[in-house]
């Protein structure tokens, strides 16, 4: 398939300026250009099926922040399209340079600058998991990190949503976020400093209203967390039990299940029986005990209790999209899954699986509604659409994963990204959603 590209003179006019200015931080080899090309959209065989969506044809990964600004002046100038990357993880397609130009990796800006008492600020390519390290260093951890804890905070609060802890934090735009500073796409771009409430128009936007150079978040005191493993013979009875879990206090800060066949393409662990239902849950030490009650009362048995922040963290891999990937590792090309949310998951799961050829919930408990992952055997886009309705009708609401336009508050995102990027550099595509593409009833 072809790809948009830009005029390469504009492109070498572009690296020219920018190789005089930080020699080290412009590649245009081609290894560099592929591996900045991809993302984690091999989740939704729709847009798999239309890879290449798009090729860097310059990649600049600066060392220091403060190289972001002249970047971004340089790539206004010349007209060439930007596209932020931190990890390269988002599995809508949100990282491919779909207009071409330039990729700017902001891997190298991994430092977490400074941990104070309820905050933490790190640069915008620091994985996840080191920011939670340095929380629990400080005796505190973060409000929410996502499965993919090696992502960055940059990504996470560009393309993510939410994740370990989002039981009792919410989603992304519940104070997660207390300060950015951002870079904006126009001729005098600066670093900007924005605080508070503003932070959150610039949440989820993949990059089309501003480049996030810095992120400072909200901590909260650690707790004594345990990884907690429990069996069922019978996923309808996890199911029956799976809210109380989600509403203990202290709250849990993950509560994941899956039938048989997801919790078997799980990567081999002693506690996940083959053949069983799995439930795994990061609960806070005082909590293990009831918790044990509620899963024995069930009809479940308690398979193994962890200690330790590794033994958390490598439960939280296994939670939200990760069941999906596995599944689909397992049995190549064959599943694909929809997002969903509503007590429908519990109530009507023999209804919502049936959906779909094949199909089987992962789900995650919350304190308000569970949310979950469908899978159901692929066989075309039109195949996963027409389950959309019949998903609705039983009261689940539903995100579309197979489109990657942003679809949270998209009018207001257009009528920032007018202001902060007037010429329509920042990853281009991403923001002119067509009236025909069902992003979803919304979870
Ligand atoms: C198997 C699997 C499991 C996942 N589980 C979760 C989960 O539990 N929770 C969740 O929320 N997500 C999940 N995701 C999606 C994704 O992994 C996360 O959102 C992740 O945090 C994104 O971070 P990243 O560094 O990989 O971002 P990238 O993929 O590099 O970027 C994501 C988006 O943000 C933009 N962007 C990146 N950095 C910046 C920046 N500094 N400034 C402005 N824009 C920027 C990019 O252009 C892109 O649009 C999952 C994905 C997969 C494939």
């Amino acid at each position: 398939m072809s790809v948009t590209v830009v005029d390469p003179a504009r492109i070498d006019a572009f690296t020219l300026e920018l190789r005089e200015l930080l020699p080290d931080a412009v590649s245009t080899d081609d290894g560099d250009l592929e591996r900045a090309s991809t993302d984690g959209s091999h989740l939704s065989p729709v847009i798999a099926a239309q890879l290449p969506l798009g090729r860097a044809q310059v990649v600049v990964t600066p060392a220091s922040v403060d190289d972001i600004p002249a970047i971004v002046r340089a790539a206004v100038r010349h007209g060439v399209p930007i596209t932020p990357r931190g990890k390269g993880t988002a599995n809508y397609g949100q990282t491919l340079p779909m207009a071409g130009g330039a990729v700017l990796d902001l891997s190298r800006l991994r430092r977490v600058v400074e941990v104070g008492d309820g905050w933490l600020t790190a640069e915008a390519g620091a994985p996840m998991i080191a920011v939670e390290q340095a929380a629990n260093r400080a005796g505190q951890q973060v409000l929410m990190y996502p499965s993919t804890a090696q992502s960055s905070i940059g990504g996470f609060v560009s393309g993510g949503s939410g994740g370990t802890g989002s039981i009792k934090h919410g989603m992304l735009h519940t104070g997660f976020v207390t300060a950015l500073d951002v870079v904006h796409a126009t001729e005098d771009a600066e670093l900007v400093r924005v605080e508070g409430a503003d932070t959150e128009k610039y949440l989820h936007k993949y990059g089309t209203v501003a480049i996030i150079a810095r992120v400072t978040v909200r901590l909260e005191p650690l707790q004594d967390w345990r990884a907690f493993f429990a069996s069922f013979d019978d996923y309808h009875d996890l199911l029956g039990v799976i809210r109380q879990i989600g509403r203990l206090e202290p709250t849990p800060r993950l509560v994941s299940g899956d039938g048989p066949v997801l919790a078997g393409a799980l990567p081999a662990d002693p506690a996940i029986l083959p053949g069983k239902a799995s439930l795994r849950a990061i609960l806070d030490e005082a909590s293990v005990a009831e918790a044990t009650a509620l899963v024995e009362a069930a009809g479940g048995t308690v398979v193994d209790v962890r200690t330790g922040a590794p033994a958390c963290i490598k439960l939280s891999m296994t939670s939200y999209n990760h069941p999906i990937e596995w599944l689909q590792k397992a049995y190549p090309n064959t599943y694909f899954h929809v997002e969903v949310i509503g007590d429908g998951l519990v109530e009507r799961i023999d209804e919502l699986e049936a959906v779909y050829p094949g199909g089987m919930l992962h789900v995650e408990a919350q304190q308000g509604r569970p949310i979950g992952m469908l899978a159901g055997r692929y066989s075309s886009p039109e195949e996963v659409y027409a389950g959309f309705p019949r998903i609705e009708a039983l009261g689940v609401g539903y995100h579309n994963p197979h489109q990657w336009f942003v679809d949270y508050e998209p009018e207001a995102t257009r009528e920032l990204a007018a202001q902060t990027d007037p010429t329509g550099i920042l990853n281009p595509g991403k923001l002119d959603v067509a009236a025909t593409v069902d992003t979803g009833s919304q979870l």
